[in-house]
Order: C-alpha cells, then sequence, then structure tokens
C-alpha cells in the first residue's frame, strides 16, 4: 500500500475519512494545520457552542490552512436544533432523590429539589402520564405520573444531581417544533454567509423538517441530516431521500433510545445511506477517554475499527479535538486504526456485505465499470472528472479497491469530496479536448501521489467536456515514464 506524507501528497493511507470538531482546544492556525497534517478531512463547527465572531475566526483559519496545504476541506456548519433544557436553579444545582416526586412546571423562578422551570410551552399538553424525560444525556430519569396544562408532576426513577440548563431528552413522543429555532435560523444564515459546505441539522424528527430546512437553505451547501431520534428512525428512508448525507449522531440516539440499540442500527443506517450513495459520518464517543488521556481505551480503538468495517464514510471526532487535551493525537490514532482495518484481507469482504446494485444509468454503469476494472487490473487510481461531484459519488458508491482523485473546476464539489469515501479532490482549471483529459489525468495522478511509471489508471469523465451529467467516457491509460521525468523535471 502506497503510504505517503499527508503533508506533501494529497492521497490519504486510508480510504475512510475524519471529520474532526473544532473548539476552544483547536480552534487556532497551528493546531488546524496539525490535525490536518495528521489526517482530518473535514472539521465540524459546533453551533451550540461558542459564538458567531469566534465561528467566523475558526473558519478563516480553516479556508487559510486549506490554501496553505493545497488540501481541499469541507466545513461542516452543526445547528443545534430543537434541544430541550430545563431552567435554572436558586443555587445553580440541585439532588433529586432517587423515586422522589419532582415537578417540571412554567414558573421561572430558580427551582430546588422539588421542582424546576421546562421553559418549553409546546412540552405541556403533549407529555403524557408514562412518558419519559432523560435529563443530563439520560443520567437522570423522570416519569410523568400527572400531566396538567402547566405542570408535569414526575417520579425521579433514577435521581441524581441536577444543574441550570441540564439537556432533557423525550424520546417517547414527537415534539410540536419548528426544524430550525430562531437560533439555529440566525446561525443558518451565518453558516451560508460563511459558505459553509455543509449544513448539520440536529434533533430531525421527521421528513417535512430536512425539506423544511432544504427550503430555508436556498440552494447553499448541503445538508446532512442528524439521526438522534426515534421518531426519525422510523421514517429514515424518506429522510434519507431528502438529506445529501447522514451522521449516525450516536450520543443523542443512545439516550433516547435503548444504548443497545444503537450497534444494530449504526449498520442498518450505514446500509441504507450507502445505498442512497450518500455520505455516511459514525459520530459521537468514538475516542471519547482521550479527552483526558494520549491513549484510548481498546473498546474505543475496537469502536473505530468496526464503523470502518461497518463501510462509513467517515468517523467523526466531537470533544476530543474541540475541548480535550490531545486533539493531534486524537486523530493520528483514528488514522492508524483506519489504515490498519483498511490493510485487513477480510475488509473488502466485510465493507460489501452492504449491496448497492447500480441504478440505470449510465453514471451507474460506468461508476460499476470503473469498480470492476479496478478490481480486475492492477489500477493505481481512478481518475474522475466532475463538474457537481455526482460521478464520484456514484463511483464511491461502489466502494472501488482503488483510490480515486476527483478533478473538478468547482472549489465548491472539491470540498465537498472530503466527506466522501476513497476520495481526494482537486480543484482545477476545465478540460477541453480528449488530449487534454488524458494529459491532465496523468499529471495530476502523478503530482499529488496517485501513480509512478507503469501505473495504471482509469480515467472517468464526459463528453462534451463542462457540461454537468454528461459521464459517458472511461479510458485506461498507463503512465510512461516519460511523463514522471517531465513531471520531476517541472
Ligand atoms: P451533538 O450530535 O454532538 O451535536 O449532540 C452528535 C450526537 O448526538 O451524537
Ligand atoms: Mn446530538
Amino acid at each position: 500500500m502506497a503510504r505517503t506524507d499527508s503533508s506533501k501528497s494529497l492521497r490519504r493511507r486510508r480510504k475512510v475519512k475524519i471529520l474532526a470538531t473544532l473548539g476552544p482546544a483547536s480552534s487556532n492556525k497551528e493546531t488546524i494545520t496539525a490535525l490536518l497534517r495528521a489526517g482530518a478531512d473535514a472539521f465540524r463547527v459546533n453551533m451550540s457552542h461558542g459564538d458567531h465572531e469566534t465561528h467566523s475566526r475558526t473558519i478563516g483559519l480553516i479556508r487559510e490552512v486549506e490554501k496553505e496545504l493545497n488540501r481541499p476541506v469541507a466545513v461542516l456548519c452543526d445547528l443545534q436544533g430543537p434541544k430541550l433544557r430545563v431552567g435554572k436553579f436558586k443555587d445553580g444545582a440541585a439532588f433529586i432523590r432517587h423515586g422522589a416526586h419532582f415537578t417540571l412546571d412554567r414558573n421561572p423562578e430558580p427551582g430546588d429539589e422539588t421542582r424546576v422551570e421546562l421553559p418549553h410551552p409546546e412540552l405541556f399538553g403533549i407529555l403524557q402520564k408514562g412518558q419519559r424525560l432523560l435529563v443530563d444525556d439520560g443520567k437522570l430519569r423522570l416519569v410523568v405520573i400527572r400531566a396538567e396544562a402547566d405542570s408535569l408532576l414526575c417520579t425521579a426513577e433514577v435521581g441524581g444531581p441536577i444543574s441550570d440548563r441540564k439537556g432533557v431528552n423525550v424520546p417517547d413522543t414527537l415534539v410540536p417544533v419548528p426544524a430550525l429555532t430562531e437560533k439555529d435560523r440566525r446561525d443558518l444564515a451565518f453558516a451560508i454567509k460563511h459558505e459553509a459546505d455543509w449544513i448539520g441539522l440536529s434533533f430531525v424528527q421527521r421528513p417535512e423538517d430536512v425539506a423544511e430546512a432544504r427550503r430555508l437553505m436556498g440552494g447553499h451547501g448541503a445538508l446532512m441530516a442528524k439521526i438522534e431520534k426515534p421518531s426519525a428512525v422510523e421514517t429514515l428512508d424518506e429522510i434519507i431521500e431528502l438529506s445529501d448525507g447522514i451522521m449516525v449522531a450516536r450520543g443523542d440516539l443512545g439516550v433516547e433510545l435503548n444504548p443497545e440499540e444503537v450497534p444494530p442500527l449504526q449498520k442498518r443506517i450505514i446500509e441504507s445511506v450507502r445505498l442512497a450513495g450518500k455520505p455516511v459520518v459514525v459520530a459521537t464517543q468514538m475516542l471519547e477517554s482521550m479527552i483526558e488521556r494520549p491513549t484510548p481505551t481498546r473498546a474505543e480503538v475496537s469502536d473505530v475499527a468496526n464503523a470502518v468495517y461497518d463501510g462509513a464514510d467517515a468517523v467523526m471526532l466531537s470533544a476530543e479535538t474541540a475541548a480535550g487535551a490531545w486533539p493531534v493525537e486524537a486523530v493520528t490514532i483514528m488514522d492508524r486504526i483506519a489504515a490498519q482495518v483498511e490493510a485487513d484481507r477480510t475488509y473488502r469482504e466485510r465493507i460489501h456485505i452492504a449491496e448497492t446494485p447500480p441504478d440505470a444509468t449510465m453514471a451507474d454503469a460506468l461508476a460499476e465499470s470503473c469498480a470492476s476494472i479496478a478490481n480486475t487490473l492492477p489500477i493505481e487510481a481512478i481518475i474522475c472528472f466532475t463538474l457537481s461531484g455526482i460521478s464520484a459519488r456514484r463511483v464511491a458508491r461502489e466502494r472501488p479497491s482503488a483510490p480515486m482523485l476527483v478533478l473538478t473546476p468547482s472549489l465548491k464539489s472539491a470540498r465537498r469530496v472530503a466527506l466522501l469515501w476513497g476520495a481526494q479532490a482537486v480543484s482545477t482549471k476545465d478540460i477541453g479536448s480528449f488530449e487534454e483529459m488524458i494529459a491532465k489525468g496523468k499529471r495530476m495522478a502523478l503530482r499529488h501521489g496517485f501513480g509512478t511509471a507503469g501505473s495504471r489508471l482509469v480515467i472517468l469523465a464526459g463528453v462534451p467536456f463542462g457540461v454537468p451529467g454528461s459521464t459517458n467516457l472511461l479510458h485506461v491509460v498507463t503512465l510512461s515514464g516519460d511523463e514522471l521525468t517531465r513531471h520531476e523535471k517541472k
């Protein structure tokens, strides 16, 4: 397997991508550079924390480093969504005993061990007797025993400490809230203004939420729906259909469902999203212990490895890179785990457990042929000329054995490739002729570490050039020694 220094070559030694969340521990130029060098392919800016000024600075730094390292990077602005929280307490905190009664009401007075405000009027009249409220990532479990117009009397099935503004999950009901809160709308406007490549949509409950967000996005950026509500799981296929990508948001999903339901769901979601040919990200607690320590637990290493074996497009780091003490180490370890898995003899067999039969389209017929040629001949790389990036996504859907180098005149398309399995992109001037295409394909392969003298490449393109959706050409070429010399002289 070609192993190249990621700081010089575009080529990575793995096909799965790494999405790293930026935050106080990493939103500086030095760390962003180090994270990219260590293997981060895309960055998440979490709108649940921080302010616009900080996020604007962070995105500016990403773009600076992107230019310096000459590697297109995707920015995901992750909207907070309708996250529910309790109000405040007299002393900032209180302790709810196991089995005690506790009331959630609409009284903004500071709370105590018997009650607190629940500042979400839409929950009253919706939550019913027997339904659960899970507080602080599920650490506390309150069950409604009497629901009234402005109060919910609960029993603390599981008690414990509670404090100001702790998060609340209500897995047993569909919350009648719009997909985007007022804050989300402001954050979305910010994300559009800063040309975010992806918009993350949290707490999606129904397909209409995705449609609504799409309407508000007005053609800007790609939409990543986060699957973290049981109701979203119920309409998964429609949500996938309406989204450009999906995140398996295991943090909240594992609170809203029993945690043991998450692993099979992870596999099911990945399979469905891969069938649709869209990128799928596995997120949360992947290397959680590395927030504090420079080495992960064995279980965490296995978790990352298994997501790679599942054929996910990307694995995500959250607090590990946003707030932890070892952000660069976390990316380094993730990169190592992925490389090890992908070198395993059984890896290809395992990722192909998910079947992705081609649609009856020219793009899919050629994508499947690319993969089949790469599996039959020793092909060093697939060179994909694309405007919109669609043909690259269809090739990635086949999970070919050879890496893909995407050449596109659109910087936007190039950046989106950053979350696509097995692909690296270069944004480059458009080509005008067949000869130019071959020459450029070979030159770019050499320059970016996708071949040397004697390497065979599959080139995928569309004629007429520059017309989107025209993919109709597949050509196999061999890099000659001449080209290598010419390239090295330059
Ligand atoms: P979050 O989303 O980090 O924004 O909560 C991911 C998850 O819930 O897993
Ligand atoms: Mn979440």
